[in-house]
């Protein structure tokens, strides 16, 4: 077995560009990639800036803080670990980028402010999950 192939935090094959949000979220901690060269923050990762392509990215904390960009109630049975209904949203993070995530708790809609969370799978890393905070303004 490579490096390459080697299991990984999530599960999956081990991948330099993931690896060290992985490693932040077993600490439930939430990162985003930084670009050192333009300041763009970005999410998923990847190994180039989105707005200059430089590859100078650092990692960089999250707040934590969000608002729900678009939602949807899933009824289908996906997995044994999500029973249906649940909301599948993707989440405007206040530093820019957009990750797609579950709204746990309350039911919420587009506006509403949400924060982090996490769900427990062990013996995997935790997932970020939000919680709705504040109903849209
Ligand atoms: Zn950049």
């Amino acid at each position: 077995m490579t490096k390459a192939e080697a299991p990984a935090a999530d599960g999956g094959i081990a991948d330099p560009t993931t690896e060290a949000f992985w490693a932040a979220c077993r600490e439930r901690r939430l990162v985003v990639q930084r670009c050192r060269a333009c300041g763009h923050h970005q999410f998923y990762p990847r190994p180039l800036c989105l707005s200059c392509e430089s590859t100078d990215l650092d990692w960089v904390e999250a707040r934590g803080g969000g608002e729900i960009y678009s939602i949807t109630t899933v009824c289908v049975s996906v997995t044994d670990e999500l029973p249906p209904p649940y909301q599948l949203a993707i989440v405007a993070l206040d530093e820019g980028p957009r990750l797609l995530t579950n709204i746990e708790g309350d039911h919420a809609t587009i506006g509403d402010r949400v924060a982090v969370g996490w769900r427990e799978r062990p013996p995997l890393p935790p997932l970020p999950i939000f919680r709705r905070v504040a109903r849209r303004a």
